[in-house]
């Protein structure tokens, strides 16, 4: 595993042990805030309430709107690296990716069916705020893997949010990152700010030979060796490409434009 991957898995634990501690703290009555208060996808379904001054869905507050500004922000500024480094689902995607790979359960799809189906979690995206607005309520929250990790579990959710769960983690074994290619509202709107961001990889064509670590180490299957920057907006800035690449300097980080 190499440096930036070790430094990524320590970020990712912290956020589950963090959720862990939230929840403790609020059965415990010692806190009311859960890993909901903190949900970045809050803030995008509650933005008609805040902008027309209703009153927000579910518990959603000022705290999930901040917390989606800022997660806008970072797109804009290190593509999806929300995803990559904190998202508990992505997290969750990757590490069962890895294990299917290892237990060679891995496939990569059919470059046509591939991007259909990366284009479910536009139609997704659209429903859940078209129904949102409408009804008011989180309509989705029942269906929700994420919702299903983050919860306060017991009563808080049903048997079809565990199976979701499930489905998620099966799905990361045959295909990494599933959910968060196919399905993940979040994931699809944060994939037009990430096309902008700012720090991006960058390939060196005279260093590159072409050996294509840097495709097969991809959680997403993005073709790094094809390209000379990586703008795909699905890119999470997660360093695996790089980590993976056998050839010193031939794939590094690019901020605005300058070779780091
Ligand atoms: S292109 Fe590199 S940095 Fe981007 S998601 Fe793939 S492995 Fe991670
Ligand atoms: S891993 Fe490095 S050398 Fe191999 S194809 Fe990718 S960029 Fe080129």
């Amino acid at each position: 595993m190499g440096k930036a991957t070790r430094i990524r898995r320590i970020f990712q634990i912290v956020v589950f042990v963090a959720m862990g501690m939230l929840i403790l703290r609020n059965v415990l009555g010692k806190t009311y805030n859960t890993p909901e208060t903190y949900c970045p996808m809050g803030g995008l379904v509650s933005l008609y309430a805040f902008i027309t001054g209703k009153t927000p869905p579910c518990s959603m507050s000022e705290t999930n709107l901040v917390l989606f500004i800022a997660v806008l922000l970072l797109a804009l500024l290190a593509k999806r690296s929300f995803c990559g480094w904190i998202c508990p689902v992505g997290a969750l995607g990757e590490w069962f990716g890895i294990l299917g790979r290892k237990l060679e359960f891995n496939k990569n799809l059919p470059k046509k069916l591939e991007k259909s189906l990366r284009a479910i979690k536009y139609i997704i995206l659209v429903l859940v705020l078209i129904f949102t607005v409408r009804i008011g309520e989180l309509i989705y929250r029942g269906y929700d893997p994420y919702y299903a990790l983050i919860s306060l579990h017991g009563e808080d959710i049903g048997i079809i949010s565990y199976i979701s769960l499930g489905l998620v983690i099966v799905a990361a074994i045959i295909i990494s990152m599933a959910f968060c290619r196919y399905l993940c509202p979040l994931a699809a709107f944060l994939n037009f700010p990430s096309r902008i961001g700012l720090i991006k990889i960058r390939r060196d064509e005279k260093s590159c030979t072409q050996c294509k670590m840097c495709d097969r180490a991809c959680p997403l299957s993005i073709e790094v060796s094809n390209v000379e920057r990586v703008v795909d907006g699905n890119c999470l800035n997660c360093l695996a490409c790089v980590d993976a690449c056998p050839e010193e300097g031939a794939l590094r980080l690019e901020i605005n434009g300058r070779w780091r």
